[in-house]
């Protein structure tokens, strides 16, 4: 069932809610993207969320291509998790001591990726933050190497040419450690080291240099937080070569994780990292994060070895079952992957004409189910780099960005995102996307 697409006239309770969140909460937010700050205007607050829609504060059904950044694979509210979290909170909230969820999942995941051992967190964040101390713990190294534009979480030092919320602001240079963020000392930003992603000779000669004290690498295997950025074979090839100094190679799949693939983008791309971090599907929309290797790594995490790391709500019960009934479902109708893929792809070839015909520049970054149209005129497929994303024109795509969130649907509200699509979208979805794309782009145009 697809609503007439809304004027979305009256924003006033939005607004309203907007006003009093202001009062209280620092930007009225509790994550900066959400104020859409890079955009304009004021955010609309959401009331609730079925399937592919959000419906907000004044009633509008949008169309949503965000699905919580992430999580949302099967779309909101899908029956089999909603049923399994109801099951689990009928037994209770949080014990702090173990349970059977928690083994179900770890099984699962050990299961679905290969990794051997898997400690679960509570957010991506955790998770970088967790392996990166376990990768120092374990090769007893004090540096670590990220790519400019990668984003992992608001750990201090890998707030440092971090991407996405912060790409609009920042002015860091290349080699040199800036931190992204007020509060950031710069001891410890100095522990970071920055190269470029997908350029496999900047990389090569930093390990050359630096590789004997680099206790991890760090990185988003298709990155998602400059705009989708695609990883060269070239690249990938030297991402596996760190590992000859006897530095840890760590994916970070929080994005990535089990929405490229049931492996996830090291499935996908072949990878062999030593560690993976996960976050976002993996809690299927309730807090969750988790990170895993092999075992004889993993055996440096507390209590079997001397790297601390603990949580209160870790392996929450409500969270490991809507994880596992959202892996469940993925595991148990792969043919998800296969419409996530076609209906992207359809996106993805609609987007590039509507903007063609209508004499606005894009370039469309696309793999699996994650998509940016950045708004420069390059081909298709050719923004490979932080620098290739930052030439986009930001002013451009907040205007198109308004007239799409005019028609009643809701994208990224950023150039550097990527937009989810969700297994709740579908024919009706796409056609309603592409109309309203379409009018956005002549609008533009004009
Ligand atoms: N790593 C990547 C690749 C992410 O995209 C994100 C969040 O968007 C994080 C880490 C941080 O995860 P969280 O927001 O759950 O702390």
């Amino acid at each position: 069932e697809t609503s007439p697409p809304a004027t979305q006239a009256s924003t006033a309770q939005s607004q309203a809610l907007f006003s009093r969140a202001q009062r209280v909460t620092p930007g009225g937010v509790n994550s900066p993207v959400r104020a859409f700050k890079s955009v304009g205007g004021s955010p609309r607050f959401i009331r609730e969320a079925h399937g592919a829609y959000l419906t907000d504060a004044d009633g509008h059904r949008l169309l949503d291509y965000i699905g919580s950044w992430g999580p949302m694979i099967l779309g909101h509210d899908h029956p089999a998790v909603r049923e399994a979290v109801a099951d689990a909170l009928s037994r209770g909230t949080s014990y702090g001591a173990p349970g059977e969820g928690e083994v179900r999942l770890a099984e699962t995941v050990t299961r679905l990726t290969g990794v051997e051992r898997v400690r679960f967190v509570n957010s991506g964040t955790e998770a970088t933050m967790s392996a990166l101390r376990l990768a120092r713990g374990a090769t007893a190294r004090k540096f670590i190497v990220k790519f400019r534009g990668n984003y992992h979480g608001h750990a201090d030092g890998l707030l440092v040419e971090a991407g996405s919320g912060l790409m609009t602001n920042a002015e860091g240079h290349l080699g040199r450690a800036a931190p992204s963020s007020a509060g950031v000392p710069e001891e410890y930003a100095a522990l970071t080291l920055v190269s470029e992603y997908n350029d496999p000779v900047a990389l090569d000669a930093l390990m050359a240099e630096r590789g004997h004290e680099v206790a991890a690498v760090i990185f988003e295997p298709v990155v998602g937080n400059a705009g989708v950025l695609i990883p060269t074979p070239n690249f990938l090839a030297a991402l596996h070569r760190v590992r000859e100094h006897g530095t840890l190679l760590i994916a970070d799949e929080v994005m990535t994780g089990f929405r490229l693939s049931l492996r996830g983008a090291t499935g996908l791309l072949g990878l062999t990292p030593d560690l993976i971090c996960w976050g976002k599907i993996i809690g299927g929309g309730l807090p969750v994060g988790a990170y895993g290797g092999r075992a004889d790594v993993m055996n440096y995490v507390s209590p079997q070895g001397p790297v601390y790391q603990a949580g209160t709500l870790s392996g929450n019960p409500l969270a490991m079952a809507a994880g596992l009934a959202t892996l469940q479902v993925l595991e148990n109708e792969p043919a998800l992957y296969v419409k996530l893929e076609s209906y992207t792809a359809q996106l993805a070839g609609g987007l590039s004409a509507a903007a063609r015909e209508a004499g606005v520049p894009l370039s469309v970054n696309r793999v699996g189910s994650m998509l940016t149209a950045f708004h420069q005129d390059a081909p298709d497929g050719s923004i490979r780099t932080y620098t290739d994303a930052a030439r986009s024109d930001t002013a451009a795509f907040a205007r198109w960005f308004q007239q799409m969130l005019a028609g009643g649907v809701y994208w990224a509200p950023s150039q550097f995102e990527s937009i989810f699509v969700s297994a709740a979208h579908g024919e009706a979805e796409l056609s309603r996307t592409l109309d309203v794309a379409r009018a956005a782009y002549l609008h533009l145009g004009r």
